[in-house]
């Protein structure tokens, strides 16, 4: 009999999070570790040259066999396994970054005189990429908000790729990702999704339409703000061997010792994102008893306006919200300072507790808040809280004085 270290194919996400990429057992012996080894190299072995030709034939048919150290080998395969399962994806190419996947992603689908819709709401460096690079490349974007309307009348003949993210990363607005998929697919266009919010815990585009899904395992699977790394998952073999080439050619690689911190932080993906997302919601109730609140922006809140979206495409949630606020921007910036528990900084999907004041030049370029701010909310501010595993209650009261610190 063998134990397998990859999980059935039948487990649930939970089971197959704790079995997939354990370490295997020692033909000899019958016993092994569980977790793992970090299995650094750069040079891989041959037994012989016969062994050698089957690996490069191998891998001239796209298939994951490394015949160099690039590519990693089993920590890096089992951790591809692993969010191939979350993704419910096929293939599973890593990159040191989120924002390394997004490029590599976009790399793989577009080409020279290609025209991009890209959703206004997406992750901000995905503009600078399009401004310093892609847009050199004679690769034209277009930033529209993420309705039918608005995307069918900025569409180009030579539109190759609709890029979303759900929620977006500011105001957490969810998309109907199957109809835009639908529509997209209807056009010819590619669907390229940043999941890096539902890291394939909550949230699956893959399985809701899109083609490619991105994910900054930098937040929630990596989950201690200790590390850098960055997905790209495909499902049909075409979108597979464009990422496959690319990932190779760009020689996007990634540390053995990286792939491993990401696959350990993953063992706990679903309790940190349940923690995150149940401490979220209780600080979601204090936030809209707060005479100084006029929205939150937090899908699992039943007032927010992609509520049912959420209940219907979502399977939970995680603890990133933003919320406007009645401060003047020094009001604002006393508040955040006299924060003791939320640290100042960027990133969030950690276990612990950050803010950051969204910049208003940000939501200047975002037509969903032109659209739908009241009066009340533009003449505010947006903080962008992400909400940790720390005690609801202590990270309750650390609002309160801080609120009141604003004079
Ligand atoms: C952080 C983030 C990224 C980029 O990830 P890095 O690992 O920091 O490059 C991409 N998309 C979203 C939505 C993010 O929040």
């Amino acid at each position: 009999m063998t134990r397998d270290a990859t999980g059935r194919a039948d487990d649930r996400i939970d089971t197959l999070l704790q079995h997939i990429g354990q370490a295997p057992l020692d033909p000899v012996t019958g016993s092994g570790p569980v977790a793992l080894p970090s299995m650094r190299t750069s040079t891989v072995r041959f037994a012989s040259m016969d062994v050698l030709d089957r690996a490069q034939a191998a891998k001239q048919r796209g298939e994951r066999v490394p015949t160099y150290g690039r590519v990693g080998l089993q920590t890096h395969e089992a951790l591809e396994t692993l969010l191939c399962r979350l993704e419910d994806g096929q293939r599973a190419f890593l990159a040191p970054s989120g924002m390394a996947a997004i490029s590599m992603a976009l790399m793989a689908c577009l080409s020279q005189g290609d025209h991009a819709l890209v959703v206004d709401c997406v992750y901000g460096p995905v503009r600078y990429l399009h401004k310093t690079i892609l847009s050199r490349m004679g690769i034209a974007m277009d930033f529209v908000r993420a309705d039918l309307d608005s995307l069918q009348a900025a569409l180009r003949p030579e539109t190759r790729v609709l890029y979303l993210e759900s929620p977006g990363s500011l105001l957490m607005e969810m998309l109907d990702l199957p109809a835009l998929s639908r529509w997209a697919h209807d056009l010819g266009l590619t669907v390229v999704a940043d999941n890096t919010w539902g890291s394939g815990y909550i949230y699956r585009p893959l399985a809701l339409g899109a083609d490619v899904s991105v994910i900054a395992a930098t937040k929630y699977i990596g989950g201690h703000s200790d590390l850098m790394l960055g997905a790209a998952v495909a499902r049909d073999p075409a979108r597979i061997a464009r990422l496959h080439e690319t990932h190779y050619a760009l020689g996007n690689t990634v540390s053995a010792d990286d792939a491993w911190l990401a696959l350990r932080g993953a063992r706990t993906l679903g309790l940190r994102m349940r923690g995150c997302g149940e401490n979220a919601l209780a600080v979601c109730q204090w936030l809209a008893d707060q005479p100084q609140v006029s929205r939150i922006f937090f899908p699992a809140w039943p007032q927010d306006p992609g509520h049912a979206l959420w209940r219907r495409d979502a399977t939970g949630s995680n603890g990133l919200l933003a919320v406007a606020v009645d401060f003047t921007e020094p009001q604002a910036r006393r508040v955040i300072d006299a924060l003791r528990l939320f640290g100042i900084g960027y990133s969030w999907g950690g276990y612990e507790s950050l803010v950051t004041q969204v910049e208003p030049s940000a939501l200047a370029s975002h037509g969903y808040w032109a659209s739908t701010a009241d009066d009340r909310m533009k003449a505010g501010t947006v903080l962008r809280l992400h909400i940790g595993l720390e005690d609801p209650a202590d990270l309750i009261e650390d609002l309160a004085q801080a609120f009141a610190a604003a004079g």
